[in-house]
């Protein structure tokens, strides 16, 4: 960019130093603005306000995240008596500079309406603790002395922005349940004002809590508790849509204290939490298992009707019922559990949710009880009509947001090709392999394609241990997972009369048993999630059509396809399906035509070595190439619902060949 306006510069610095501290703002919360001069396209000097954008985080603030928007015009909007939000929001996007940019935050009128050049306006923990109950005017003016004004909830929009201009003569502005408003003529000396008005807070917090030592005694599960249980949850909230589950640790303290629930009820203490997380976080009993666990939840979504019906009146024309499944958890022990299409968007609730139950804890413990804004406030952010026409306007889910998959051999060939179609569809991935240079490889690719960051397993799916392991990352990482693909493989070559047992046994031992594991604890992992799932074998045109000098191999595969049908068979009560793919001549990433294979099967077809993709593609009745990403999008459609009614299937990926048809 050139030719910044200073100002400017110094907001983005500003906000930049702001946004790194997730106790003054999280996630795109709060906002800081600048005022100064722009030339405009007519060559007239004008004064404009940059104000952050609606929605943008400032952790990463940049020039463009802060539309410029003419003051004149803004401040003439003073003249109204009263705005609703669409009203305000369209007269607010008329003063735009460049009606490209990035649409202006909610609270823009708030700047324009203080006259000072920088304003700072941060959603921080210690202001909203010093509020968050019945004596919140009192400690205010305790902590932070006399200077600052002190303004009850009232939502963000016009009236906030217009009420509080008033208090333009004041050191700054304390919204209750809402956050700090501090301004400068100096862009350091307005970031110092913010520091130290929440400095003040904190030392003023600190100086009132009770030691809450004696109050910790929930005790968490253990470890298979912990995976039966994340299995459960996942299966119950995954009915409607996919979900993954994400544990943070943050909360383990709080999640710890016989006060729990009254922290949970004490509840919503920022404007993010319940734009984000709705009203209330779900608390899991001591000791949770599946039994005693489930139960809170269709409590929790009974309240959450009955919550939505007494209000539903205020509800804007066109609009139902969001789901009423709750997005945080929290477990005693443990912490937090939060509820996502991936894990990105579990750790932004997680972080949500620290703060919130962070600053409940506080206010518990400085102030004895809490005050919240109530339900029907509550549900004016929840059912807020500006978010709700945000949440119309995005666009449809990927197919795999939620869902998640193990993939072993993805660091090669076919597994690597099926690993990147998940992943450009959204799926949440735990992928396995021998080694980690080619998961390494792997990931790149994903990440080049702006799939999700997946999760490794490095080890040997022949060791038992290994495989539970796999399963469990799932599990721990991601609360469950929908489906599994046995892609590792390894070719085995030579003829029966000179074959050695230990070679035979290698093949069988990768090939088969291995899958065999995998499906077994598979099996009973889904079993417990109740959700059904899908299993799908990559197995080998060989398995029907078997050549001469690859029998190790031929055999292996063909188990293979017997242990699907049996998988498909005890499976199919619990809606476990299980499928097999044939593919042939595979050659794209591939190691198993790797150590002589190549050259041995080239033999065995009388080409040369180099001709044998030429030789194979010959050979089937549409005369193409098979690559893995044709294997990948039949894998897609056997891992998804479109495929729900198939199981104990095979299809042929191999261009056609009559020998190897199924049946
Ligand atoms: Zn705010």
């Amino acid at each position: 960019m050139t030719n910044i306006p200073k100002a400017l510069e110094e907001l983005v610095n500003r906000s930049q130093f702001i946004g790194a501290d997730q106790s003054l703002v999280v996630f795109g919360g709060g906002n800081t603005s600048a005022k100064g001069e722009i030339t405009d396209h007519l060559g007239r000097k004008r004064t404009v306000l940059w104000v952050k954008g609606s929605g943008a985080d400032m952790t990463n603030a940049v020039a463009v995240d802060y539309p410029a928007l003419y003051l004149e015009e803004l401040l003439s909007l003073k003249q109204f008596e009263k705005l609703s939000d669409e009203e305000m929001t369209d007269l607010v996007g008329k003063a735009l500079v460049d009606p490209n940019s990035r649409r202006p935050s909610i609270e823009t009128l708030l700047h324009a309406f203080l006259p000072s050049k920088h304003i700072d306006h941060v959603h921080a923990d210690s202001i909203c603790a010093l509020t968050n109950h019945k004596g919140g005017k009192k400690a205010v003016a305790e902590a932070l002395g006399e200077g600052f004004a002190y303004v009850d909830w009232i939502r963000p929009g016009f009236e906030l922005s217009k009420y509080s201009s008033q208090f333009a003569n004041m050191e700054g502005i304390v919204l209750a349940h809402h956050g700090l408003i501090v301004w400068d003529e100096n862009s350091d000396a307005c970031k110092d004002k913010t520091m130290n008005a929440v400095n003040k807070a904190t030392k003023y917090l600190d100086s009132l809590a009770v030691k809450p030592a004696a109050k910790f005694d929930h005790a968490g599960p253990s470890d298979q508790e912990l995976t039966d249980l994340l299995l459960a949850l996942r299966g119950k909230l995954s009915k409607k849509s996919k979900r993954v589950i994400t544990i943070d640790n943050r909360l383990e303290e709080i999640s710890r204290r016989k006060d729990l629930s009254d922290l949970a009820e004490a509840g919503a203490s920022s404007a993010d939490h319940m734009l984000r997380i709705r009203p209330w976080s779900a608390v899991l009993p001591e000791r949770a298992n599946p039994e005693n666990s489930i139960p809170v939840i269709d409590k929790y979504v009974d309240r959450y009707k009955k919550y939505f019906e007494a209000n539903k009146a205020s509800l804007p024309q066109g609009y139902s019922m969001h789901d009423p499944d709750p997005k945080v958890l929290l477990l005693p022990g443990v912490g937090s559990l939060t509820t996502g299409s991936s894990r990105n968007e579990g750790k932004m609730l997680a972080d949500i949710a620290f703060h919130t139950h962070s600053v409940a804890g506080k206010v518990l413990d400085s102030f004895g009880s809490a005050d919240t804004i109530g339900d029907a406030e509550i549900f004016g952010f929840d059912y807020w009509p500006m978010e709700l026409y945000k949440l119309s306007s995005k666009p449809k889910p990927q197919k795999f947001a939620g869902h998640v998959f193990v993939v072993t051999g993805a660091g090669s060939g076919i597994g690597r090709g099926i690993a990147l179609e998940l992943a450009t569809q959204g799926a949440s991935l735990v992928l396995a392999d021998l080694g980690d240079e080619g998961l390494k490889e792997t990931e790149k690719l994903i990440a080049a394609s702006k799939g999700l960051r997946p999760e490794f397993v490095v080890g040997d799916q022949t060791k038992e241990s290994v495989v539970i392991e796999t399963l469990n990352s799932a599990i721990k990482n991601f609360g469950g997972f929908d489906g599994v693909v046995m892609s590792a493989g390894i070719g085995v070559s030579d003829s029966l009369e000179t074959l050695t047992l230990d070679k035979w046994n290698q093949g069988l031992a990768v090939n088969l048993s291995s899958s065999f594991l995998i499906t077994k604890h598979a099996m009973i992992n889904l079993r417990k999630q109740g959700i059904g799932g899908s299993l799908v074998y990559i197995a080998s045109k060989n398995a029907f059509s078997p050549g001469a000098g690859f029998g190790g191999y031929s055999v292996s595969k063909a188990g293979m396809l017997q242990l699907m049908r049996i998988a498909a068979i005890e499976g199919g009560s619990a809606q476990i399906r299980a499928n097999a793919i044939n593919p042939d001549a595979i050659f794209d990433n591939s190691k198993l035509w790797e150590g002589g294979i190549r050259e041995q099967r080239a033999a065995a077809h009388g080409v040369k070595p180099e001709e044998l993709e030429d030789f194979y593609a010959s050979r089937n009745m549409l005369k193409v190439h098979v690559t893995s990403k044709d294997v990948a999008l039949t894998t897609s459609y056997l891992l998804s619902d479109e495929s729900s009614r198939t199981t104990g299937s095979v299809i042929a990926v191999d261009g056609g060949v009559a020998a190897a048809f199924p049946r």
